[in-house]
This record gives structure tokens, sequence and C-alpha cells, in this order.
């Protein structure tokens, strides 16, 4: 929909408006007349990506003076950065501790998952039959990024490129709201899955992702349930990281659950789409 959700050139966090400065000038200009933005930016970026890398791991103080130091920059630029990091839940700041690597816990992650499934199947249904051959190709071209990212072993590049793709959907459904959301909760999904997917496997999966548009062609029931399909997948695969012997107590967890559905996942709690 917007410029920014067609630039074609990262690296950047998961929303351009989001790790990125919420309401940041994407005009070209803005870099020249106004050098704090831009520092501070490089410093957002440098971040973001640290964490991604797991450069940065969890618990990590991000102490104002050293990240000053490093990037060579003011302190002032430093806070800035930080600030807007932890507007977008990428870090956590606090008054008495500072600002540090956060580690998301699992039952952050099962509502920031829950979350995105009501907002999301809802985004998917409404999309369902309905994209225009830019929305099209748009959508495709983040897909076609997002594996080439994955091909060439950059997983920090896929995981944002991953984000992306959500966010483009959310932005095509016309509603801002669903935008603001996912910004909150991306960044969260993305630090999780840099943390607990172990290396060497696809990140989130971009050929799930030419499944998703396949579905997005079909009828809305369909879309939404490949949706939900998708980001259950995503979540069992950040909140259950090492294989292990599966224990039959999780394995038959939905049957615990008072409704009578067989078929009932142990996430599947929403009740959406
Ligand atoms: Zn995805």
């Amino acid at each position: 929909m917007t410029a920014a959700s067609r630039d074609p050139h990262p690296p950047k966090p998961p929303s351009d408006r989001s790790a990125t400065g919420r309401r940041r000038s994407s005009g070209a200009s803005a870099e020249a007349a106004a050098p704090v933005v831009t520092a501070t930016q490089r410093v957002v970026d440098a971040i973001y990506a640290a964490i991604l890398e797991l450069r940065l791991t969890p618990g990590t103080r991000l102490r104002e003076e050293e990240l000053a130091a490093s990037f060579q920059v003011s302190r002032t630029v430093i806070r800035q950065a930080l600030h807007r990091l932890a507007q977008d839940r990428v870090i956590e700041l606090h008054h008495n501790r500072g600002a540090q690597v956060p580690l998301p816990g699992r039952d952050e992650a099962a509502h920031v998952f829950d979350a995105r499934r009501v907002v999301e199947c809802e985004v998917a249904r409404r999309l369902a039959g309905q994209l225009s051959e830019g929305q099209w190709a748009q959508l495709g071209g983040l897909v076609q990024e997002e594996a080439a990212a994955d091909a060439r072993g950059d997983r920090s590049a896929a995981i944002r490129k991953s984000g992306e793709f959500h966010r483009a959907l959310a932005e095509m459904s016309g509603n801002p709201v669903f935008v603001r959301m996912l910004d909150e909760l991306l960044p969260t999904t993305s630090i999780l899955m840099a943390m607990y997917q172990p290396a060497g496997r696809p990140v989130c999966v971009a050929h799930r992702h030419q499944e998703l548009l396949a579905a997005l062609a079909g009828p809305r029931a369909t879309a939404a349930a490949e949706m939900r399909r998708h980001l259950q997948e995503l979540e069992a695969a950040v909140t259950a990281p090492e294989p292990r012997p599966a224990a039959l107590r999780d394995v038959f967890a939905g049957y615990r659950e008072s409704e009578p559905a067989a078929s009932l996942s142990p996430s599947d709690s929403s009740g959406r789409c």
C-alpha cells in the first residue's frame, strides 16, 4: 500500500515504521537534512540485527556509554535508539536497570500468537479473492526475497522478510489499526524465531507463504484456515525448540478441553476464523 512496504531494500526490522521508527520519514531527503535521525536509525538497525543474529543474547545489558563509544555517536542518539527499540518491544527499558535484550517467555509467546491469530486470520479472510495484480506481485516478491535470504543462510534477513510479508497483508486489508497491532506483535515473534529456531532450519518457511498465497486466491474460509495453520506451525516451532520425545500428556492435551473437537490442537484456543 505504502511506498515503504514496497521498498525492496532492507535490511530493516520487520516493519519499516516499527523498529525503524513509527513515523520515520521515508524520504531520501530526510537523510541529508536530519543526520541525527539517520544516526539513530543506524543504531536501531544495528542493534535489531544483532539481536536477530544472536550476537546480542537475551539478558544482555545495553549500556549507553559503551554503545555510544561503539557507534561513535552521542549518548543522546543512543538513548533515542533505545527508546525506539523499546517502543517496538525489541528491547526492554527499566528505570533502574537500563536497557536489556529481552527473553520472551512462554506466556508472552502464547499471548502474541493468540493475538496474531485473531488479527491475521481476519486479514486473510478479508483479502481472499480480493488481491490486485500489483498486490500479488508485491507479495510474490517478498516471498522470493525471503527464500533467497534463506538459501544464502542469512537468517536475520529471512526473518525480517517474513515479518514484512505478514505486515504487507495487514496493510492490504486496509485497516491501519491492524498494521499497528502487527507492529507490536512482529518484533517479539522475530526474536522468538531467532532464539528458538535451530540454525539450519528454514525460517518462517517461505514455502508456507507460497501456500498462504495460494489459499488467498480461494474462498475466505480457506484463506483464514491456512493462516491459522501457518501461525500455529510457527508457534510450535518457536515454543518447542529442541526435538524431544513427545509427551503423551502434550500430544493429547486437546482431549482434556471441555470441547469435544477431536482435531483441536492444544494451541487452537482462540476459536476464530
Ligand atoms: Zn509467516
